[in-house]
């Protein structure tokens, strides 16, 4: 994943643009990916495909001819999608021109304008201050043509049409933990899956530009979306703070019931937040009116603090390969291994039993040591093996996590005194409350 990381981050990885196909091509090698491409000016949904942009040069100059600021020289100098520009402004005039980071005084920031045409540089703070000459010479030399968008897919094909959607965005230029790190790991995490066994759920990855990329593929898979049970976006994932998932707009459906329990049990240091509290990306297309599907986002955002920030080098030119760690990754991409692995054994969980099991006759005993919470919820896990809860149902009511009450159903299923359903089974009469 660091080597990917090394060979593609610098890259001028924009919506539509040469760097980004680049990176996305690459990427390709490396798993079996469909890439659908999507024409610049085309209606999806309530959006239009943006055209593809490229830099020739973008440079700002004193007037005696020194360069100050040259794109040769950072990606970043240059507003993502500005208008071209050439000419000589005063430097109040280049002031509102020039952006840069709100808290990194050392830092270029990551600036985009897409949708609100505008030229514009950006720089260190540190270099924005130096600046004392009236007037500066700006040459902004950027094209707009024609272009495709591109979104790559891949599948890892289940037993069931029903499937799982993982995202990562690819569109940020020159940085790495946002957003490379996402669609690394999502990269490794389908090619372990396609090692794997056949799953019952086909899971697949998109990796798009943010925010558009999702509404291309969205609107153009719209036959897909019901059999989309769940999702999960990943982003983040490489710097130095514990685990973040963030729920999806429907925290109680099935599939967030799950996440959330398999999670307490994978990164104990892990935190969870609502719907958009910790960091909004693409889930936000997936889980919108029309779509709904619950689409969760696993991430290492800082808990929240202030200033509110994801992490200190966000968006600037800090967010290089040093700020992450290839441990990290793998982590995250075991983390990710064991939500989805969890969602696959999530089923209901039928007794064959009647009354309590006796559990000394069966030999069912579980080491306090290795797990305690297995040992003092046995009896209570057993008495909610009635066909009508599914692992992760379980998982909730007791708040433990789910591989704490899959030790204990494994356990049962070897002995023959449960077995695993998809559908609800109920077993035991219902009484009224009369
Ligand atoms: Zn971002």
């Amino acid at each position: 994943m660091m080597d990917l990381i090394h060979e593609l981050w610098f890259l001028r990885r924009d919506l539509v643009s040469d760097g980004y196909d680049q990176a996305l091509y690459r990427l390709a090698q490396e798993v079996p990916m469909a890439i659908h491409e999507y024409p610049s000016g085309e209606q999806c949904w309530t959006w239009r495909i943006p055209e593809k942009w490229s830099v020739q040069e973008a440079y700002l100059e004193t007037l005696d001819g020194k360069r100050i600021i040259d794109v040769a020289d950072h990606p970043l100098h240059v507003v993502s999608y500005s208008l071209p520009f050439e000419g000589i402004v005063s430097r109040e005039e280049l002031s509102s021109h020039l952006h840069v980071h709100p808290t990194l005084p050392d830092a270029i920031p990551f600036v985009f304008k897409y949708y609100q045409r505008d030229w514009g540089l950006c720089a260190s703070q540190r270099l924005k201050e130096s600046l004392s000459d009236e007037r500066y010479r700006v040459v902004i030399r950027t094209r707009f043509e024609p272009g495709t968008l591109k979104v790559g897919e891949v599948i890892v094909p289940g037993q069931s049409e029903r499937m799982v959607m993982l995202a990562a965005h690819l569109c940020h230029p020159a940085m790495v933990n946002d957003d490379l790190t996402g669609v690394v790991v999502g990269v490794d995490v389908m090619r372990r899956l396609l090692q794997e066994a056949q799953p019952y759920y086909t899971y697949r990855l998109l990796i798009l530009p943010e925010t558009i990329g999702s509404v291309a593929y969205l609107s153009h898979h719209e036959a897909l979306i019901p059999d989309m049970v769940g999702g999960l976006f990943l982003e983040m994932l490489g710097n130095d703070s514990a685990h973040a998932l963030q729920f999806s707009f429907q925290a109680e459906s099935a599939f967030d019931r799950c996440m959330q329990a398999a999670f307490r049990g994978l990164d104990p240091q892990g935190y969870t937040g609502a719907y958009r509290s910790i960091v909004p990306n693409d889930e936000r297309q997936f889980n919108a009116p029309g779509v709904r599907v619950p689409m969760l986002s696993l991430s290492r955002v800082e808990r929240p603090s202030y200033p509110p920030r994801p992490y200190r080098e966000y968006h600037s030119s800090l967010d290089t390969p040093a700020i992450v760690t290839q441990e990290r990754l793998e982590s995250s991409r075991d983390l990710v291994l064991g939500l989805l692995n969890a969602w696959e054994k999530n089923l209901y969980v039928v007794n064959h039993f009647k009354g309590e099991v006796f559990l000394s006759g069966y030999g069912i005993w579980i080491d306090y040591r290795e797990n305690p919470e297995g040992s003092r919820r046995l009896f209570e896990i057993m008495e909610r093996c009635d066909g009508e809860h599914r692992v992760a149902d379980i998982a909730a009511e007791l708040g433990i996590p789910f591989s704490a009450v899959w030790e204990v159903i494994a356990k049962f299923l070897e002995k023959g005194l449960v077995s695993l359903s998809r559908v609800p089974n109920p077993t035991s009469p219902r009484r009224s409350l009369e």
